[in-house]
């Protein structure tokens, strides 16, 4: 929401280096950051954008980003992006949503995207889904799927609406989940 590159400079990345971006999913307030606000483009480099393959038509039919549709290319579920990330499917929250899981030195990050909207809520009670859940049935349970192999592998995750800092783990608490951050 308009600290991506303020963030990516806090972690020394530069953006010239950045030549994929892959989406979890293609709500408003996950794409837009392609585009500055002054409207350069936020990574210069940019080759090629990874969109689940069932929001590909959603991503193209985003007029403000149509300099960028002709790098969009599928994502499927299970592809590896590289060695160490994969893409794991799960839809509800939206029809494509996906998580990307990164190992790293014996240690993996699970990046959730919308898994989690209201975190004061969702983690005591995984099954309170919201409007802005495709199939709040499919979100349910994917919400509950993910929770438990976060938990039950000690994983790092990363949530796009979490508080700050978005990142730490989940254990499991007397009824449903607890989120310790970093
Ligand atoms: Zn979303």
């Amino acid at each position: 929401m308009g600290f991506l590159l303020q963030a990516l400079s806090e972690a020394k990345i530069a953006i010239d280096r950045i030549r994929t971006v892959a989406f979890t999913h293609t709500h408003l307030d996950h794409i837009h950051g392609l585009i500055l606000p002054d409207g350069r483009d936020g990574f210069p480099q940019l080759v090629r954008l990874l969109v689940p393959r069932p929001e590909l038509d959603m991503f193209r039919s985003e007029a403000r980003l149509s300099r960028f549709h002709d790098r969009a290319q599928p994502l499927d579920p299970g592809q590896r992006l590289s060695a160490s990330i994969e893409a794991i499917a799960i839809p509800g929250h939206e029809i494509g949503h996906t998580c990307f899981r990164v190992t790293s030195g014996g240690e993996t990050l699970l990046i959730w995207g919308d898994l989690v909207h209201v975190p004061s809520l969702q983690f005591d009670r995984p099954e309170v889904a919201w409007e802005f859940d495709a199939d709040q049935e499919q979100a349910r349970a994917g919400r509950l799927q993910i929770l438990v192999l976060a938990a039950d592998n000690a994983y790092f995750v990363a949530g796009a609406h979490l508080d700050s800092p978005g990142v730490g783990r989940i254990s499991r608490a007397e009824t449903g989940f607890r989120f310790e951050p970093l």
